[in-house]
Parts: structure tokens; C-alpha cells; sequence
């Protein structure tokens, strides 16, 4: 006989080097060490080489500061997405890019030359360009930097840069390929324009916040003969009252558009006759705080279509117009400024006669385009009448709203004049408000049809395209839609330095402007040799082709245009810069993922120039994500002391954190974020982490290749659990393909707390710990155990990029280096809805177990469960159903005896176990005492110990 094992050394207790403490913030740049050590990005590349194609196509950040907690989610999001589909089997390559160019970058450039008491316009451009250039590349560095440090794969030595000579001279292509169909046009058009930084501005960079104008309502006085709207006007002292909140804007007034469906109606009010639309009389006269207000006449709008009104007090005639853009309120002050997206305000104001300057405001421009007024603006770059303005030549417009206010109240046309809160459109860099001014820009129209491709105009094309694209959420079509039904032609020239020229030339001789695609690509060649630069750098007859002649005027002389391209064109180009130009990739993209403030930005731009291209939109899904605000639902700002830096929260608990929270938060509505919201994330990591753990520490010494059990020999429970995690593989692998992380998230973390924490884990213990090292128990919980951590590695990695990877190394006999080379688990396809069913009836009976034992435990009848017995009274049916499982049931429950008994009533009762604790597993049993060689241990131990015995 051996000598008795010492009982201690025979549990077989868990072990890992799977740490229980991450310690992220150490952990995380070694292992990003060790990817980039053993490129693994590469490596990804190589695995998948020869499978199907997933194309997320990056939208560029712009590359001029630090990230923020927006920029970190949006690569975060982006990471996902490419994880997850490399991890379904595709070949998912993603390339970062940079938004190199643009305003920003000058103006930041320029106050560090201000700084040194310098200016820009005393440095040649190319020097300039250089200091931008300059700017951006550091700016980008750290951005990279950061990007890499959050877990995100890309080619990050390799990204695209608007900036690069390639990249530059695609973007030049382009615009000729534009010109080429015939989009392209130059002209005198009303734009956004900042007269702070003196350029003309793209939707997109126009935000809006709350602004007071001075709001007046000013009377008109009729031309026309009264008697051709009404025989009972024939006589009177008639006036057509207007409503506006820039009064800035009525020096260049030309006109009065009215709806001509709409009732007006003509107020007597003491000796004067007011024409305003009638829905808005009674609303007008008291705000201006008339008595006795008669009506004397009502009439449609039609009525007025063509007659004459006389200028508030310029000796001019103000046309009176029919428009259907016209509506009746608060509207009014916007539609002048071609905005009708947003607006604020109760109460109405307005008369239903708007005040058209065809040189300040988009609508004003289309209807006096149709009826023939001149594009008049009187306003100069730097927001200054010019000198042929009456009274106010000179001013600066703002300053100039008090003045005119006053001016009208002396010359006695002003009714009434108040302070308007309203929202009004404010520039994105400089936070001035903007004006809308007419200039002329070169612009890409969106109704012209294209001379060649498809003979179809954008829009037209834009609309049926829009059609064809997935958005997710499914709301993203009718916005897009919306935006390109209404979008005014656009404006591609701005006023600045640092961007792609507008590689246009004017004949010195006849004026002529040479814009033509066949010189545009001669000079995107050198472009593509010497960067942009070339434009400044280069004479103009160095630019164009050798001997090119004027074609009108047979001149020689050129000289080059000082505009260059809109920021969102260089943008928008990437489909076709980056797409076409780099062999993993393709156009269209499969995906577009960014957030919902590039309806009007990216998404546009880069449709735009997917058509002009291909005549197909550049993508075949687009997704967008809401804003991160802070814990109580408000916008983060920098100052305002509730940002929260994504760096600091890499330090603190590390970048799994930002990548749980941004899958743990519903992406379709703003996210919050608070010190409060991140710790209940890291106690979901928490979770996360010591499930793998456990697994992790139960498989020590298993080997899955040749100790796996078969399915059909496993314990039931254990199969119970496979048939719950290829559930849950489902759900996941769904949201991943639908790009619902929070649906993945809440899965794995469901799966994670209640399936596996709260019933299989606790189940299983015992079985792990007491059972045999060798027993067909053991290894049937064990080959469950490996692959529940296996598959839960792999579902995890997309997001906890980090933590998945490490728990894989951890895994035994792994066959690939790295969880982000592997697949996501394939599901088996059986049907195990009745072990699923069957399963959740004994969990049910067991909730009310445990609450049994809790409350015994608590009346201190029972100290731990192990010392309980269960009697259980439950009705015929159960109680057949339980006998099936009668010998599980005392595991189940973690109870040393239950017993099952048939009865009307349901009820658990809780006594004390029967016999005496056991020394190795601690449950109470009868048979104690039975063994001479081991006398303090029960019957299952003595089984167990005589295999390890035999083992040994
Ligand atoms: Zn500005
Ligand atoms: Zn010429
Ligand atoms: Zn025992």
C-alpha cells in the first residue's frame, strides 16, 4: 500500500500567467511593441491574401492638433469594423489619411509669424506653403502616435496625405476631369463668405450658434398704380412692408419676392395702406403696436407678380417678385442668408414680403436670376460698403446695422425695429459671423448635364445614387437626399495659399480663361514630380505645355489664377487619390464610417467627385455615429473644463477602456462620457478579464489536441454551455456585420456575467477542482472551458484588441502567434433549442434555490451552501423532469443533498446536510469516515484520489 497523498497537493487548483491585474498602462505598449516587432499588420495582410476584398475607405482628420476624444472614437469605430471583417475571413486593408491642407493650418501658421512680428504677404507663397507643410507633418506625427498607441492597425507608415505630390496631382486630375464633363463654371454667385479671413466658405464650414441682429420692419412704398391690385387701393398711400435681421443688406435691395398662393392683405392704419401677407397682419400690427387696423382689401400674392415698388429710400426701383420660396414666419431672415436647415425662435415675425438682394442670398440670387436682376453687392472682401453706397460707403457692414437702423427711423419707413435672437451661420475657424456676398468663385453646378459620360446632371445623379447606398441608420438616405435636393451649385475656389491650385490660366491678351482638361493634366504631371508647389514655383508659360497659344486670340501670354481648391474637394478626391492609385485597394469602397456631421461634408464631397469620376457613388455603405458629450448630455469643449482627453485616459486605465466604452455606448445617439460612465466601463473590463482568467487558470496542463471529449460523451451541462456560446457567437458575429457594437457588447457581456459567472463557472468549479486531473468529468468541463476561451478571445479581439490578444497567448497549444491573424469560431448549425429550454427550467428552479440558501444563510442556519440539504417539493411533471437530473442536482445547486419530492405546492426547503464535512472538497456526506486509508474524506474523494494514485 502507498503512503497516503497529501490531500491538499491532490485539488487541482487553477493557474495562469493571465494576470488578474492588467495593468494597461505597461501592458499596452509592450505587446504594441511586440505586433510592430512582428509586423503584424503585415502578417494579417499575408493571411488573408487571395480573399474577398472589405474596403473601409478612412475619412482624414484633420492634421493640425492633438486628437480628442472624437477623433480617438472615430478610429476606434473605424478599428472595429476592420477587425471584426478581417476576423469574418476578408481582406480588410485599411490606409489612415491626413487632411493636410486648408485654413486652419494658415491661420495658425500665421499668427506664429505674427508672433515674430512678421507677415505673410511679405514671404514669397512657396515659403509659406512650406511653413504650413511643416505644420501639418508634426501635427500629424502625434497623431499618428496617438492612433497607434489606441490599438488601431492600419498602414501607418505608409498613410495618405492630401499633401503628398501624388495625392496632389490626383486632386488636380480630378477638377479637370470635372471640367471635362462640363460641371465646371465661373461666375458671380452669392457664397458663405468670412470677411475676417477674407474667403469664400463651403457649407461644411459654417457652424451655427445663437446670434441678437437687429430685426426691422421697413415700408416700401408702391410704384405702381394701387388700382392694378385692388379698386378700393385707388387713392391710397400704399406701401409693401418687408421684415429683415440685416439691415445691412438693404442698400443692395432690388426687389420684394411674394408667394403668389398665398392671401395678402392691404391694412389701413391711420393715413397708410400696409401690404403683408394676411396670415401675418394681425401678428404684424401689434408688434408694431398699431390701433384701429382695418382691412381694406385681400388679394394673392399673384396679384402683385411684376409691379413696382420704390426703394425704402434710394431712388431705385424695388421689383415685386413671385417666389415660392417664400413662407410665412420666422424663416424669413434665413432664407435670405440660403439657410433653411435650422432655426429657432417662437413667435412669428415677417410679413410675407421678402426683401431680395439678389448679391446676398442664395434664393435672392435664383429669383432674380429668373426675373432678371443684376448680382448687386456692394460689400467688399473685408466686410466694407463700397464707396458708391449712399450715406454708408466704407462702413463696416456690422458697425453699419445700428447706423442704417437709425437712418431708417430718421427718414420715416422703419415700423419697428427689436433685438432677434436667431440662429445664425458662424465661421468654423475664426467664430465670426458670416456674411453671404456675391464674388465670383468657380463653382461645380449641379443641374448642368454632362457632356460626356452619362449624359445626366450631379444632382439627378446624386439622387438615384443615394438610393443605391446602404445607411446605416437607414435615416442617413432621406438626410443625404434632402441635403442634395436643396444644395446650391458648389463653390470649389477659395481665396488662400495653402491647398491644390486651381490650375486655371488667363490669356493676358483677351482674357480668356483656359480651362481645359488636357492642360489641367499637363500640369498635374508636374505636380506629381514637384508637389503643387510647381504653381508657385513655376512661371506660367513653364506650366503649360511648350508653344501653347491662346486658342481665342492666338496670344502667349498667360498668367495663372491665384485661387485654389475648396479643402473638401481635396477630401472628396480620396476615392478616386487613394482608391485607384493604391493596388490592395478599390473603388467604390465598401464603407463609409464617420460621423453625421459629413452629410454635409465628406460624404457630399466625396460623392461629387465619385460621379464626376465614375458616374457611381464612391460607396456602397455608409455609417454614422453621434457625438461624444459629456455625462449630463452636453458638448465637450476644450475650455469648458468637461473634455475629456483621450491620452489621459490611455494613462490612467488604458486604451481598452476608450475601446470597451466606445462599444459599450449606443453609437446611433450621442455618447456620453464622464469620470463616472469610465468606471463602470472598467468594471466591465473588469468582468471581462477575470472570466477569461478563470478559464484561462482551469486549462492549465490541458492539451486540446488530444484530451478534447467528444460531444456526445460531455456532461450535459457542459454541452449546455458550447450550445450558449454559439448563440451568443451569433448575436456577436450579427453586430458585428451591422456594425451595432453596443448589440456585440452587450452579448459578450451578458454571456460573460450571467451565463458564465453566475451559473456554469460557479456549476463547474467543483468539478475542476475535485474530480481526477485525467476524469472524463474534467476534461468534459475543460474541452467546454477551451473553447469558451478560444471563441471568447476571438469575438472580443475587435475590441478589446489588447486583452483578447493576451488571453490567446495564453491559451494552450495555440496554432497562430496572434488572435488578430484568426477567424471568428464558425457556429455548429445544430438545433439546441431543447437543451437551451430544458437548461433555463433548472436555472429557474435554481434562482429559487439560492434564494432559499441566502435566506438560511442569513437566519444563520447554514454557514456556506456546501452545508445545506435541498428538499424540493414540485409538481409531477417537474418532478420527472428533475429525476433526470437527480444526480447533477446537488452540483447545480452547489448543496451536499437534495432531495425531490412530488407535491401540489412548490416550495424549497432548506435543512442542514446529513453526515460530516468533507476535508478535500468540503461537501457533507454520510460515508466520511468510510475509508481506512483516508478517513476524512467522502466517497467521491476517495474515487478521485485512487485515480490520482494510479496516475502517479
Ligand atoms: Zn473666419
Ligand atoms: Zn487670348
Ligand atoms: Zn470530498
Amino acid at each position: 500500500m502507498t503512503e497516503p497523498l497529501e490531500l491538499k497537493k491532490t485539488v487541482n487548483l487553477p493557474k495562469t500567467a493571465f494576470a488578474q491585474k492588467a495593468n494597461l498602462g505597461q501592458s499596452e505598449p509592450a505587446r504594441l511593441k511586440k505586433w510592430n516587432d512582428a509586423k503584424l499588420y503585415e502578417q494579417i495582410r499575408e493571411a488573408r491574401k487571395g480573399a474577398e476584398k472589405f474596403i473601409l475607405h478612412d475619412g482624414p482628420p484633420y492634421a493640425n492638433a492633438d486628437i480628442h476624444l472624437g477623433t480617438a472614437l472615430n478610429k476606434i469605430l473605424k478599428d472595429f469594423v476592420v477587425k471584426s471583417h478581417s476576423m469574418m475571413g476578408f481582406d480588410a486593408p485599411y490606409i489612415p489619411g491626413y487632411d493636410c491642407h486648408g485654413l486652419p493650418i494658415e491661420t495658425y501658421v500665421e499668427k506664429k509669424l505674427a508672433a515674430k512680428g512678421k507677415n505673410k504677404n511679405d514671404l514669397p507663397v512657396a515659403t509659406f506653403r512650406r511653413l504650413c507643410r511643416e505644420h501639418a507633418e508634426h501635427a500629424m506625427d502625434g497623431q499618428t502616435r496617438d492612433f497607434m498607441r489606441l490599438g488601431v492597425f492600419g498602414e501607418w507608415e505608409n498613410p495618405y496625405l492630401t499633401m503628398s505630390n501624388e495625392y496632389e496631382s490626383e486632386t488636380a486630375r480630378l477638377f479637370g476631369r470635372f471640367l471635362e464633363r462640363g460641371y465646371v463654371y465661373k461666375g458671380l454667385r452669392p457664397v458663405y463668405w468670412c470677411v475676417h479671413d477674407q474667403t469664400a466658405l463651403a457649407e461644411a464650414e459654417v457652424e451655427y450658434k445663437e446670434h441678437t441682429s437687429p430685426s426691422v420692419y421697413v415700408k416700401f412704398p408702391l410704384a405702381s398704380d394701387a388700382k392694378l391690385i385692388d379698386e378700393k387701393l385707388d387713392g391710397k398711400n400704399v406701401f409693401v412692408v418687408i421684415w429683415t435681421t440685416t439691415p445691412w443688406t438693404l442698400p443692395a435691395n432690388l426687389g420684394i419676392t411674394v408667394h403668389p398662393d398665398f392671401d395678402y392683405s392691404a391694412i389701413e392704419v391711420g393715413a397708410e395702406v400696409y401690404i403683408v401677407a394676411s396670415e401675418l397682419a394681425k401678428s404684424f400690427a401689434e408688434t408694431c403696436g398699431f390701433e384701429n387696423v382695418k382691412e381694406i382689401a385681400r388679394f394673392k400674392g399673384a396679384k402683385l407678380d411684376k409691379l413696382e415698388a420704390k426703394h425704402a429710400w434710394l431712388d431705385r426701383v424695388s421689383l415685386l417678385m413671385n417666389g415660392d420660396h417664400v413662407t410665412l414666419g420666422e424663416a424669413d431672415a434665413e432664407v435670405e442668408l440660403g439657410v433653411r436647415e435650422e432655426r429657432t425662435g417662437a413667435g412669428k415675425s415677417g410679413t410675407g414680403c421678402v426683401h431680395t438682394a439678389p448679391g446676398h442670398g442664395h434664393d435672392d440670387f435664383v429669383i432674380g436670376r429668373q426675373y432678371d436682376l443684376e448680382v448687386y453687392c456692394p460689400v467688399d472682401n473685408a466686410g466694407r460698403f463700397t464707396a458708391d453706397v449712399e450715406y454708408f460707403g466704407g462702413e463696416n457692414i456690422f458697425d453699419a446695422n445700428p447706423k442704417i437702423v437709425e437712418f431708417l427711423r430718421e427718414k420715416g419707413v422703419l415700423l419697428f425695429t427689436e433685438n432677434y435672437n436667431h440662429r445664425y451661420p458662424h465661421c468654423w475657424r475664426c467664430k465670426n459671423p458670416v456674411i453671404y456676398r456675391a464674388t465670383p468663385q468657380w463653382f461645380i453646378s449641379m443641374d448642368a448635364i454632362a457632356k460626356t459620360g452619362a449624359e445626366i446632371s450631379l444632382r439627378a445623379n446624386a439622387v438615384s445614387e443615394v438610393k443605391k447606398v446602404k445607411w446605416h441608420p437607414n435615416w442617413g438616405e432621406g438626410r443625404m437626399a434632402n441635403m442634395l435636393k436643396n444644395r446650391p451649385d458648389w463653390c470649389v475656389s477659395r481665396q488662400r495659399s495653402w491647398g491644390v491650385p486651381i490650375p486655371v490660366f488667363y490669356c493676358q491678351g483677351c482674357d480668356e480663361a483656359i480651362a481645359d482638361a488636357k492642360i489641367v493634366n499637363h500640369v498635374a504631371d508636374i505636380f506629381l514630380k514637384e508637389t503643387a508647389d510647381a504653381w508657385y514655383n513655376r512661371e506660367a508659360k513653364d506650366l503649360l505645355p511648350e508653344n501653347f497659344k491662346c486658342p481665342k486670340c492666338e496670344g502667349a501670354e498667360f498668367i495663372k489664377e491665384t485661387d485654389i481648391l475648396d479643402v473638401w474637394f481635396d477630401s472628396g478626391s480620396s476615392c478616386v487619390a487613394v482608391l485607384e492609385t493604391r493596388d490592395n485597394l478599390q473603388f467604390p469602397a465598401d464603407v463609409y464610417f464617420e460621423g453625421g456631421d459629413q452629410f454635409r461634408g465628406w460624404f457630399n464631397s466625396s460623392l461629387m467627385c465619385g460621379l464626376a469620376a465614375h458616374d457611381i457613388a464612391p460607396y456602397k455603405q455608409v455609417v454614422t455615429y453621434g457625438w461624444v458629450v459629456d455625462g449630463e448630455g452636453k458638448q465637450m469643449h476644450k475650455t469648458g473644463g468637461n473634455a475629456v482627453s483621450p491620452n489621459e485616459v490611455v494613462q490612467k486605465s488604458g486604451a481598452e477602456i476608450i475601446r470597451l466604452w466606445a462599444s459599450a455606448m449606443d453609437s446611433t445617439q450621442d455618447m456620453r462620457v464622464s469620470e463616472e460612465i469610465l468606471s463602470r466601463i472598467v468594471d466591465a473590463y473588469r468582468k471581462f478579464r477575470n472570466t477569461l482568467r478563470y478559464a484561462l487558470g482551469n486549462l492549465d496542463g490541458f492539451n486540446p489536441d488530444t484530451e478534447t471529449v467528444a460531444l456526445s460523451e460531455m456532461q450535459e451541462i457542459d454541452r449546455w454551455a458550447l450550445a450558449s456560446l454559439d448563440e451568443a457567437t451569433e448575436k456577436v458575429i450579427k453586430g458585428y456585420e451591422i456594425y451595432n457594437f453596443q448589440a456585440v457588447y452587450q452579448t459578450l457581456y451578458n454571456f460573460v456575467t450571467v451565463t458564465l459567472s453566475a451559473r456554469y463557472f460557479d456549476i463547474i468549479k467543483d468539478r475542476l477542482y475535485i474530480f481526477a486531473p485525467n476524469s472524463l468529468e474534467r476534461r468534459s468541463a475543460q474541452t467546454a472551458l477551451y473553447k469558451i476561451a478560444d471563441n471568447l478571445s476571438r469575438l472580443l479581439a475587435p475590441i478589446l484588441a489588447f486583452t483578447a490578444d493576451e488571453a490567446w497567448e495564453n491559451l494552450p497549444h495555440q496554432k497562430v502567434a496572434s488572435v488578430h491573424l484568426a477567424e471568428f469560431p464558425k457556429v455548429s448549425g445544430a438545433d439546441d433549442s431543447q437543451l437551451l429550454s430544458d437548461w433555463e427550467r433548472i436555472f429557474s428552479i435554481r434562482d429559487d434555490v439560492l434564494k432559499a440558501l441566502e435566506e438560511a444563510r442569513n437566519a444563520k442556519q447554514i454557514g456556506s451552501s456546501l452545508e445545506a440539504k435541498v428538499i424540493l417539493t414540485v409538481d409531477k411533471d417537474t418532478t420527472y423532469f428533475l429525476l433526470s437530473y437527480f444526480e447533477d442536482l446537488r452540483y447545480i445547486f452547489i448543496v451536499s443533498q437534495v432531495e425531490v419530492h412530488e407535491g401540489d405546492k412548490f416550495n424549497v426547503e432548506i435543512q442542514k446536510a446529513d453526515g460530516a464535512k468533507c476535508e478535500r472538497c468540503w461537501n457533507y456526506s454520510v460515508r466520511v469516515g468510510a475509508s481506512e486509508k483516508y478517513p476524512t474524506v467522502c466517497e467521491r474523494c476517495v474515487g478521485a484520489l485512487d485515480e490520482i494514485e494510479k496516475a502517479v
